[in-house]
């Protein structure tokens, strides 16, 4: 698709942020150019409308840039799985194991109700660590995770291995 090429060329690559040897994929600059951003949305719409998709699950923090445009879109609501201890309501929560010690991602119990169709959306896979969790927390509510889908994969990391055999959906890839 030509709009690709338009997306990953906003996209700011920032070595050793926020550690040494590490080269950050940066999107607030894609964020900067609305009709890079509004291709992104689009071509996940275009992938997701009709799909009978009723949940957009969305990781914090740059999930929840994505998530919501392409809910509304598509006629699905949107929900946030959060850092430990934001949601004010009861939570179910997944662990999950970093390059340095462990994170956590809750949900909301009750956002989604079993047997509904869920599409979970993040920035970036690198390990697949979060998006693994994030499904976790869809399957523990006994929602169908239809594909996960990521503006960025970085594929040396091999994360699409972690996903349980679920469909990773990216519109750009870097090395
Ligand atoms: P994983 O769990 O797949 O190893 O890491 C993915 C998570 O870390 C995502 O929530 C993503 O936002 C964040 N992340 C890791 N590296 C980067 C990066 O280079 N750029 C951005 N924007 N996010 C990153």
């Amino acid at each position: 698709d030509p709009r690709i090429h338009g997306i990953k060329s906003k996209i700011r690559v920032v070595p050793n942020f926020p550690k040494p040897d590490i080269m950050f994929q940066d999107i607030t600059t894609l964020l900067l150019d609305p009709e890079a951003f509004k291709d992104t949305i689009d071509l996940f719409v275009e992938r997701y409308r009709g799909k009978n998709i009723s949940v957009v699950a969305g990781i914090e923090a740059r999930g929840f840039i994505f998530g919501p445009p392409i809910a509304l879109a598509i006629g699905a609501k949107f929900v946030p799985l959060r850092k430990p201890k934001k949601l004010p309501g009861d939570v179910i929560r997944e662990e999950y194991v970093l390059e340095y010690g462990r994170d956590c991602l809750e949900m909301h119990l009750g956002a989604v109700k079993p047997g509904e169709r869920a599409l979970v959306v993040d920035d970036l896979i690198a390990t697949g660590g979060t998006l693994c969790a994030a499904m976790n927390l869809l399957e523990r509510a006994e929602a169908e995770v239809v594909e996960c889908a990521c503006v960025i994969e970085l594929p040396d990391l091999k994360g699409r291995e972690r996903l349980k055999g679920k469909p990773l959906y990216v519109l750009v890839e870097s090395h």
